[in-house]
C-alpha cells in the first residue's frame, strides 16, 4: 500500500537542522532553525524555569486529564501578559483563551475556527513571512493572499505597500500580523504605523490575528505588546497565536495559547465553544507541563523578575552580536553596508544574501543559513564571528 507513496519535501527550516548535525565539519555553524543560544553556543534551560519545576515537581499530585481549554489560572496569565495587568478587555470577560500545544497548534486552531466559522474568507500574510504560516492555513483549508512587506531595496520594510496592499482585502478577511520581531525579517512596524494598521482593519471590517511567538525579544515585554494593545484598543474582534517556546525557552513542552476576543462576553464565549470543539477533534486537551511552568512563573513575583531578567540578557545579547556582527563584517572587508541589521529586532535578520551565496556559504564553509537568507543572530558568538565573516566575506566576493 505504501509504495506508490513519494517522499515528502524536507521543510526548509528542520530539514536544514538535520543536514547540519549530519554534516562532520567540526567548525560548522548554525544560523538556521530559531532557538536561542548562548554565548557558548548552547539552549539552556531558563533558571527561572527549573525553580518552577522543581516546585510543581513537589505539588503535583495528579497527572489526570487537563479540561479542553487548559487551566483557568494559565489563560489569565496569558491574557495579562498580552494585554495589560489590568486590561478592559481582561475586565469584560471578552478574552477567551485555549492552551495550545505551541504557537503552531494555536494557528492551527485559528485557521481551523476561520475556515469552519467564518465563512469564505482570505487570510492575508505578509511577504516574507515565517515559512510554516502558508503551510498551516492551507492545510487548514483556507485561501491565502500576501500582502507587501519588505522592500529588499532599501533593507526595511515597505509600509505604503502594505496599506495599499491590505486596501485589497474584503470585508471579513483575515488579516495575519507577527506581534513583534518579524519573522523573517526582523522590522516592526512603529507605534503610528500599528494605529494606521488598526485604523485601516476596523474601517475595512477586516479580522485582525497577531502571531506573537517572540514577546519580549524585541525591546521588553510591556513594550512589545504595544501594536497588539492598539488593535484591543481600535478593533472588537481579535484573534491571537501566542508562543512561549522562544520566551520561556519551552521549545519541547510545546506552549502556546489561542486567543479570542469578542465584542461582548457571551459572544466571546459561544464562539469560543467552538474553537473547543475544534481542540477535541485535533489533541483533545493540551499537555500540562509547559504551562504550569508558565503559570508559575508569572504568578510568583520573585520567579517572574528572574525571568524578566533571563529573557533581557537573552535579548541584550541578541542585540550585541547584531553590533559585532556589522562590526566584524567591516574588519573583514566586505564594502557592502550591513548597518541595518542593527536596526531589526528579535532572533532574525534578512541578510540580503542570494540563494548562490546561502548554498555557497554551506558547501564551502559550513555556515548554515536559511535559503531566504535569513540568519538567526542568536547562534552567533564571540568565537565563531570571525569565521562567519570571512565566510560571508568570500562568498561575497
Ligand atoms: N510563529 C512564528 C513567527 C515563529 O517563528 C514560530 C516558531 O519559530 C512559531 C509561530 C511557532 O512556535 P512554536 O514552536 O511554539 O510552535
Amino acid at each position: 500500500m505504501f509504495e506508490k507513496i513519494s517522499a515528502a519535501p524536507a521543510d526548509p527550516i528542520l530539514g536544514l537542522t538535520e543536514e547540519f548535525k549530519a554534516d562532520p565539519r567540526e567548525d560548522k555553524i548554525n544560523l538556521g532553525v530559531g532557538v536561542y543560544k548562548n554565548e557558548h553556543g548552547e539552549t539552556p534551560v531558563l533558571t527561572s524555569v527549573k525553580k518552577a519545576e522543581a516546585l510543581l515537581l513537589d505539588k503535583e499530585t495528579s497527572k489526570s486529564y487537563l479540561s479542553i481549554p487548559g487551566t483557568a489560572e494559565y489563560g489569565l496569565a496569558v491574557q495579562q501578559l498580552l494585554f495589560g495587568e489590568h486590561a478592559d478587555v481582561i475586565k469584560d470577560k471578552r478574552a477567551q483563551t485555549a492552551h495550545s500545544p505551541g504557537g503552531t497548534g494555536a494557528l492551527r486552531l485559528a485557521g481551523e475556527f476561520i475556515k469552519r466559522h467564518l465563512g469564505d474568507v482570505t487570510i492575508w500574510i505578509s511577504n516574507p513571512t515565517w515559512a510554516n504560516h502558508k503551510g498551516v492555513f492551507t492545510a487548514a483549508g483556507l485561501t491565502l493572499a500576501e500582502y507587501s512587506y519588505y522592500d529588499p531595496a532599501k533593507n526595511d520594510k515597505d509600509f505604503s505597500a502594505m496599506v495599499a496592499d491590505l486596501e485589497k482585502a474584503a470585508a471579513g478577511d483575515v488579516v495575519l500580523l507577527h506581534g513583534c520581531c518579524h519573522n523573517p525579517t526582523g522590522i516592526d512596524p512603529t507605534e503610528q504605523e500599528w494605529q494606521t494598521l488598526a485604523d485601516l482593519c476596523q474601517r475595512k471590517g477586516l479580522l485582525p490575528m497577531f502571531d506573537f511567538a517572540y514577546q519580549g525579544f524585541a525591546k521588553g515585554v510591556e513594550e512589545d505588546a504595544v501594536g497588539l494593545r492598539i488593535f484591543a484598543n481600535v478593533c472588537p474582534e481579535l484573534l491571537i497565536a501566542s508562543s512561549f517556546s522562544k520566551n520561556f525557552g519551552l521549545y519541547n513542552e510545546r506552549v502556546g495559547a489561542f486567543t479570542l476576543v469578542g465584542r461582548q462576553e457571551q459572544e466571546a464565549v459561544t464562539a469560543f465553544s467552538q474553537v473547543k470543539s475544534i481542540a477535541r477533534v485535533i489533541y483533545s486537551n493540551p499537555p500540562a507541563h509547559g504551562a504550569a511552568v508558565v503559570t508559575t512563573i508569572l504568578n510568583d513575583p520573585t520567579l517572574k523578575a528572574e525571568w524578566l531578567q533571563e529573557l533581557a540578557t537573552m535579548r541584550d545579547r541578541i542585540k550585541a552580536m547584531r553590533t559585532e556582527f556589522v562590526k566584524t563584517l567591516k574588519a573583514q572587508g566586505v564594502s557592502r553596508d550591513f548597518s541595518f541589521i542593527e536596526q531589526q529586532n528579535g532572533m532574525f535578520s534578512f541578510s540580503g544574501l542570494n540563494k548562490d551565496q546561502v548554498n555557497a556559504l554551506k558547501a564551502d564553509h559550513g555556515v548554515y543559513i536559511v535559503g531566504s537568507g535569513r540568519l538567526n543572530v542568536a547562534g552567533m558568538t564571540h568565537t565563531n564571528m570571525v569565521p562567519l565573516c570571512t565566510a560571508i566575506a568570500k562568498v561575497l566576493d
